[in-house]
């Protein structure tokens, strides 16, 4: 049998870049080969910081549709939207009160909005909690995390220890999934690609505007001619995930000096190109039929919210809320 592996994506209505997809993306895809894959569009969980409901409906199908262009194939993944299993928010309820407060107050997350000075609502406290209802309910074995939300699965085996030790047991423990290999993914200035540093390439950006953005990628001032290190450069950085056929060779050009930046570059923006392309065609063609990814996000919440229901049959009966079936 095969585990089953849950992954959330929150739709916040800045498209992808390359960190996202090589960092997280990629790996959906991935899995989808050797796992029972479960994603869902964490529109609930987008609730806490976005509040104006055609954008967020928006967000939603502009990244289903993201990630139905990276690889995600309906018939191997269930893709689906967090809110149309409305039994998730139950169990949160339910798993709220086996939470202890001091448990939410560590969260980082929360931490980290009340030291910014941010408004912290309830929504963003419990947090977490919505997020264990999200990997119990499905009953996941597994879930791919970075290192910076590993905590979050920790609270969540923490949550499903509690509650199985109460009512018995009803949930299976997961583990956090972290791929070995996803090192940060480098910005156009050498720092970690975000969003927030706007050093970011996006996967669906225009094809010039990728084009220029590449041509900026920071170097050092050595002159052409001269050897350069490519353990130190960004842009071999960038060979690495795109041209990997080429590397060896472009190794021994950066440290013989036959080969400049803007040579480099040149080449990179032509790798990059000829792998996105195929992502990037279907991309656009799928932003042609938003009727299509509704009704794949439909259809994966039908599979998934018929697991849900299950569990929840489960959970109803060992805490004694509602009749017995
Ligand atoms: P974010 O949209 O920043 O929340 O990122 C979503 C996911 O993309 C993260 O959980 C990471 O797994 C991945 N990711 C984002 N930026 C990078 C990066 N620079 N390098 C590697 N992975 C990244």
């Amino acid at each position: 049998m095969r585990k089953r592996v849950l992954s959330g994506v929150k739709p916040s209505g800045e498209q992808a870049h390359i960190g996202n997809y090589f960092g997280a993306m990629r790996q959906f895809v991935e899995l989808q080969e050797t796992h029972e894959n479960f994603i869902f569009v964490a529109d609930y969980h987008a609730l806490t910081t976005i509040h104006d409901g055609e954008a967020l409906r928006q967000y939603t199908l502009e990244i289903a549709t993201e990630h139905l262009a990276v690889g995600l194939d309906p018939e191997k993944t269930v893709l689906f939207r967090q809110s149309d299993v409305p039994e998730v928010a139950e169990l949160a309820w339910v798993l709220g009160c086996v939470t202890p407060h001091g448990l939410l107050e560590r969260a980082h997350a929360f931490k980290d909005a009340r030291a910014k000075g941010l408004e912290v609502n309830a929504g963003l406290f419990n947090y977490p909690v919505l997020m264990a209802a999200d990997i119990l309910i499905y009953k996941s074995h597994l879930v791919p995390v970075g290192q910076d939300q590993k905590q979050h699965i920790e609270i969540t085996r923490d949550i499903a220890e509690k509650f199985n030790r109460t009512f018995g047991k009803v949930f299976i423990v997961p583990q956090a999934l972290i791929s070995e290999e996803t090192g940060v993914i480098l910005g156009l200035d050498g720092r970690k690609m975000s969003k927030s540093y706007g050093n970011t390439i996006m996967l669906f950006e225009p094809e010039e505007s990728i084009y220029k953005k590449v041509m900026r990628i920071v170097t050092d001032s050595t002159p052409l001619g001269h050897p350069l290190n490519p353990d130190k450069c960004t842009v071999f950085a960038f060979h690495r995930l795109f041209n990997p056929e080429g590397l060896e060779e472009l190794r021994q050009r950066y440290l013989e000096g036959s080969i400049g930046y803007a040579e480099a570059k040149k080449w990179l923006f032509e790798k990059m190109m000829e792998k996105l392309r195929p992502l990037r065609e279907r991309w656009a063609e799928l932003r042609r039929q938003p009727e299509y990814v509704e009704q794949v996000l439909r259809e994966g919440g039908e599979k998934a919210r018929a697991v849900a229901r299950e569990t929840m049959r489960e959970v109803r009966q060992a805490v004694g809320v509602g009749g017995l079936r």
